[in-house]
């Protein structure tokens, strides 16, 4: 038993070694006299490198001189501790494990890391002896309770906010009683220490000048999902409001780096990729976006985006993604009918959805992927007759001007996430998504239309998630392997509702659990947003 540990150890080691020989960027430090961070992802290398959040705090961890931080990975399968890339050290030797987390059901594999890793699993059972276990991320700052009881602080809000004035209270405290660092930390705002709720709200932490932190890879591998390109963070928050929508909740407010600013990263990124690849909620938002692409194309770089608004719609930065080699263009009407759009606020028509195909497609650019959301608040099966609809118009744009021109649907149940107006309106039941998707498959694919979808089991479980409560730990916490049975097993064990929290409306009065974290927006605010929503199709609050 013990060679055959000793093998995977030496295992491990040699892959750890093989990955970092295929990176350009990667930081080594020496361990001594530093605080040793680990910087967890809780899912593969493959998914992680393409997260340039990860990159972002890799960075800044490792800009100051008593730090060293390693980058921590989960891979699909894996039932042996993961251990620091860069060291091939074990979790139990570093003063700190910090998660980001960006993805509900990456819960799970949270969990495995710390079971696998000798760690105790809950934050009570855990003292100086043990790294301490802190957490941020899309999902903490919205609402972490499912998770809570598991970490030691969390962070709420954007890690260049908090993460500077927590080092020197880690550097110093890290050896001391854990309660006692404990209590030091409470004391940064944006931090929430489970064992010690205070029951003030907890302010969303975020930074107002994002060029004084510019967010680009850091380090390059091919071994990854964007591994062609240099990421460039372009921008933060979105400014429309969308009423699912969690970024326009979360991170706000929309904020842009400077032009020059993103040129000089740009630069610097083209010495190692020649394609850059720019990254925000809605990139061509950006005010000087026209600028940009034209002297980004002047330094010879190809172009791809992570995101545009169907309007506005440049001209310009069409031409400058198209001559880019950029082969599809992803847009997301998100809603087939007027009606919808009207519900979720998305502010664009047919018309503009139309106008925007044409454009792509002027541009020679003949590969399609369009976004929709299946089980809207009042979604009934005309509305699915309209995607089909809109997306039979864009396929005839597509079909009169290119030739072997392709649209992919990408479908996804809508799910309500905590801190948005929809925060309080159901999931839609399994049977009747199925059901829809099922329309939109067989209408549309004998069409040459591909349409994709996540899991719909799994997609309920992340709505149980999103909007869960600490009684979620223990299913989370008992959940024996990652699938659906064992699910469906813990929550029933733990006497649990799944209906209550993925397919019921909730009162606005209802106390939420994530109720304590002030995300900068006015609960009354969410509340007129609901009921302006409400108000499109004629039901109330
Ligand atoms: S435009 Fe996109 S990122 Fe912005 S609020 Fe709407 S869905 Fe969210």
């Amino acid at each position: 038993m013990r060679g055959c540990k000793d093998s995977m150890a030496r295992n491990r080691f040699k892959d750890t070694r093989q990955i970092l020989s295929r990176e350009q960027g990667t930081i080594i430090k020496d361990w001594g006299g530093r605080l040793p961070v680990a910087l967890m992802y809780p899912n593969s290398y493959y998914l992680g490198m393409s997260n340039l959040g990860i990159h972002a705090i890799y960075r800044l961890l490792n800009s100051y001189g008593d730090v060293v931080c390693e980058r921590v990975f989960l891979e699909k399968g894996q039932n042996t501790p993961p251990v620091g890339l860069e060291s091939g050290r074990p979790l139990t030797d570093f003063a700190v494990l910090a998660f980001s987390i960006t993805y509900e059901l990456d819960y799970f594999n949270v969990i495995s890391i710390l079971k696998t890793s000798g760690i105790p699993l809950y934050t009570a059972e855990r003292d100086e002896r043990y790294p301490l276990v802190i957490a941020g991320g899309a999902c903490i700052t919205a609402n972490p309770m499912p998770l809570a009881p598991f970490f030691d602080c969390l962070c709420i809000g954007e890690a260049e906010a908090i993460l500077p004035p927590m080092l020197p209270v880690l550097s110093e405290g890290i050896g001391s009683k854990r309660q006692e660092l404990l209590k030091a930390l409470l004391k940064i705002p944006g931090v929430y220490v489970p064992q010690y709720p205070t029951g003030t709200p907890v302010v969303r932490q975020w930074i107002g000048n994002l060029d004084d932190f510019p967010v680009t890879s850091t380090v390059l591998t091919h071994d990854t999902e964007l591994g062609n390109l240099c990421l460039i963070e372009v921008e933060r928050g979105c400014g429309w409001g969308c009423r699912f929508c969690l970024v326009s909740n979360a991170f706000r407010p929309a904020r842009y780096r400077s032009a020059d600013g993103l040129l000089t990263e740009a630069e610097n990124g083209l010495h190692h990729r020649k394609r850059l690849g720019l990254v925000g909620p809605a990139v061509t938002d950006h005010p000087q976006i026209e600028e940009l692409v034209k002297r980004l194309k002047q330094m010879g770089a190809e172009l791809s985006v992570s995101s545009m608004r169907i309007k506005p719609l440049s001209p310009v930065v069409l031409d400058g993604l198209a001559r880019g080699g950029a082969r599809t263009i992803a847009l997301a009407p998100e809603a087939g009918s007027e009606r919808l759009r009207r519900l979720i606020a998305k502010r664009i028509t047919e018309d503009d959805i139309l106008k925007a195909v044409a454009m792509v497609v002027g541009q020679g650019i003949k590969q399609l992927k369009l976004y929709f959301m299946i089980g809207l608040p009042s979604e009934n099966d005309d509305d699915i007759e309209e995607i089909v609809r809109l997306t039979l118009a864009c396929k005839s744009i597509l079909d009169k001007q290119a030739r072997g021109g392709r649209i992919t649907l990408s479908i996804s149940p809508f799910v309500p996430k905590a801190g948005t107006p929809f925060q309080w309106l159901p999931m839609a039941p399994l049977p009747i998504l199925e059901h829809r998707l099922s329309s939109l498959k067989s209408q549309l694919q004998p069409k040459g239309i591909q349409v994709k979808a996540e899991s719909l089991a799994w997609t309920e479980v992340q709505a149980v998630l999103s909007r869960g409560d600490t009684r979620l730990s223990e299913v989370l916490a008992s959940t024996e392997t990652v699938s659906l049975p064992a699910w469906r097993r813990a929550i029933r064990e733990i006497k649990l509702d799944i209906d209550f929290y993925a397919h019921q409306q909730w009162d606005t009065n209802y106390n939420l659990p994530w109720a304590w974290i002030d995300l900068g927006t006015s609960t009354e605010h969410v509340k007129r947003e609901l009921n302006r929503a409400l108000t499109t199709i004629g039901a109330s609050s």
